[in-house]
């Protein structure tokens, strides 16, 4: 087995080959979006077929095309981000009832912080609402390993199985022994089965399966190797799991505590409760680490309570030993444990360091975004107007000096949240903006919401051809797949037509004709769209910059105050850092005294 250097993503995209899995569908979202990715990658490195990989629309349809693959017995993953689950919740929820034939691996990587997500939602937590096992790696190599049981159990009991990694196992990177043969799964096809059509006489039937198989579970569970318990203490117990498991050993081992019990839980759901039994019993008091919900602080202590045990167990959860949220870090749980443990612990003093200056997020310079928010702002000038923002790149059009986002709730919502404040503010022009990937993902059902029931709002779509956030996957309007196949192209301003809407499709870095569009949009009724067009910086390289004449730049700054673009800066006169500078003109265009060339 050779061994290679790979980031946690990677290893789990190698593990979920080496187990034959042939359907791969996926919606990119950080910190889960390189798992696709490298399966697309292998596939041409072996030039391998027979192995299918996709972006699907969102979640949802991600989820619902594996689950059909897994009808047929094929092996299949689905990855996402943990708030790309509550996209997928529906079929997911349906889909615990009627279990699937081929192993289906449910991938959510969770982001405690959080770091790049709206919320710091627990998979685990979710585990126990669907009912479904849960696997919960610590560490890259351990996440090889897991992802091909996690298949196995899955095809074992016909059941979806979730794979829950956080952001610091995805993007670690370890050296990892890897197959490089992979497993071959000969799918039976499709047999026609009552059992593949949900109804509520089978449901009620499959929930009480569900229930006596967890219980089972949770014993079978209790002897699986990478739930375990070591150190030697009858004292001092931890338990712990997930990546913090990785920070429990690093701080063991700068206190030289490695004697402390250390209870490992890899399946948070079904809990082995036979071995974190005997964990409780082998110990006086317990300290439980984990990020996020405390699911392994609830679990022992209706265990301990159930049973009749007496033990201290402290976290999070009653004696507040822990924070509830946020990420932990190897330095801080150091600290804690200390002080559980009663050892001398000197926190290492941080050395003094000048204040870094301050960088908020920000459009790119250049950025497309920026002139359309810019001429949204120009033209809406002087009138009340609200403004609803959506997940992207874009969001970040809250920033001052644009100030161009008043609301962002998730994905899509923007469209409907500006049909709602249109109906109770009707003296309000209500604008929604909306990237060209979530336009796709779950923009067309507010649309089609909004001309169904004859709303009345400006739909701004923001289309750079590519979805920018994640670090530029393909969508259905690039016209090439992940696999890299030609496809067809999906044309915003057409499918806006066919829902009767005819747009103003304008490139945003004309600032006349974007303000001239956006200003006649606001002046019509009904569901009116402005399309600006313009691909990202990213995908475009820029082909120059723009200059300064400093014999016209008075210095006035009002270019810098009025777009925020990063490269300009403004001393006597203003300045263009012809590093970042890619020569989009929205600057000399705002410039009233034609100084910049
Ligand atoms: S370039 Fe124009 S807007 Fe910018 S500081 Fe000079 S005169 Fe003012
Ligand atoms: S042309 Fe002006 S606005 Fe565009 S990237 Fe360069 S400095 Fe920024």
């Amino acid at each position: 087995m050779p061994i290679r250097l790979l980031m946690g993503n990677e290893a789990i995209a190698l593990g979920a080959l080496a187990a034959g899995v042939s359907v791969a569908a996926g919606y990119p979202g950080t910190p889960s979006t390189e798992v696709l990715e490298t399966i697309a990658k292998e596939l041409d490195r072996h030039a391998k077929t027979g192995i299918y990989v996709e972006w699907s629309v969102n979640e949802k349809a991600a989820l619902e095309v594996a689950a059909g693959a897994s009808y047929t017995g094929a092996r299949t993953l689905v990855t996402m981000k943990q708030v790309g689950l509550n996209v997928a919740s529906d079929p997911l929820m349906s889909l615990a009832y009627i279990g699937v034939k081929g192993g289906m691996v449910v991938l959510v990587a969770d982001d405690p912080g959080p770091i790049s997500s709206q919320t710091e939602q627990d998979t685990r937590t979710f585990a126990k609402y669907s009912k479904l096992p849960c696997f919960d790696p610590s560490s890259p190599e351990e996440a090889y390993q897991m992802i091909q049981d996690a298949f196995e159990l899955s095809e074992e009991l016909r059941t979806p199985v979730l794979f829950r990694p956080t952001t610091r196992l995805c993007h670690a990177t370890a050296p990892i022994d890897v197959q490089d043969v992979w497993k071959t799964v000969n799918p039976e096809g499709f047999i026609k089965d009552p059992k593949w059509v949900i109804f509520p006489r089978l449901s009620v039937k499959a929930h009480a399966e569900l229930e006596v198989r967890n219980r089972a579970l949770s014993k079978q569970l209790s002897d699986y190797k990478f739930n375990s318990v070591e150190g030697r203490s009858e004292a001092f117990g931890i338990a712990t799991g997930g990546v913090c498991y990785a920070y429990v050993k690093e701080a063991l081992k700068r206190l030289g505590a490695e004697w402390v019990r250390v209870l490992k839980i890899a399946t948070p759901f079904p809990f082995p409760q036979p071995l974190a039994l005997d964990f409780i019993d082998s110990v006086e008091r317990v300290f439980v680490v984990e990020e996020l919900d405390p699911v392994i602080e609830r679990e022992l202590l209706y265990l301990a309570g159930s049973s009749g045990r007496t033990l201290d167990i402290c976290g999070k959860e009653i004696t507040e030993n822990l924070p509830a949220s946020g990420e932990y870090t190897v330095e801080m749980l150091t600290e804690k444990i200390a002080a559980y443990l009663g050892l001398p612990y000197e926190v290492p003093q941080a050395p003094i360091l000048p204040p870094l200056p301050v960088r908020p997020p920000v459009l790119c310079a250049g950025c497309p975004h920026r002139a359309s928010f810019y001429a949204v702002k120009k033209a809406m000038s002087g009138k009340k107007s609200v403004f609803c923002g959506d997940i992207g790149c874009y969001t970040l059009g809250n920033a001052l000096p644009l100030d161009m986002v008043d609301t962002c709730l998730c994905m899509g919502a923007g469209i409907t949240i500006a049909q709602g404040i249109a109906r109770a503010q009707a003296d309000t022009t209500a604008f929604a903006f909306v990237g060209d990937s979530t336009f796709f993902a779950s923009g067309i059902t507010g649309i089609i919401n909004a001309v169904y029931n004859k709303n009345d709002i400006v739909l701004i779509v923001l289309d750079n051809r590519i979805t920018a956030m994640t670090g530029g996957q393909t969508h259905p309007g690039i016209g090439k797949t992940l696999m890299n196949q030609p496809t067809a192209a999906l044309n915003i301003p057409a499918i806006l037509r066919s829902v009767g809407i005819e747009p103003r499709v304008v490139n945003p870095l004309n600032l006349g004709e974007a303000i001239a569009a956006v200003k006649a949009a606001a002046a019509e009724s009904g569901v009116r769209a402005v399309v600006f067009e313009y691909p990202c910086v990213n995908v475009e390289k820029p082909s120059g910059t723009v200059s300064v004449n400093t014999d016209k730049c008075t210095g006035c700054g009002l270019c810098r105050r009025e777009i925020g673009c990063p490269a300009l800066k403004i001393g006597e006169k203003a300045e263009i850092d012809g590093s970042l500078c890619t020569g989009c003109s929205l600057c000399a265009q705002v410039c009233p005294f034609d100084a910049i060339n």
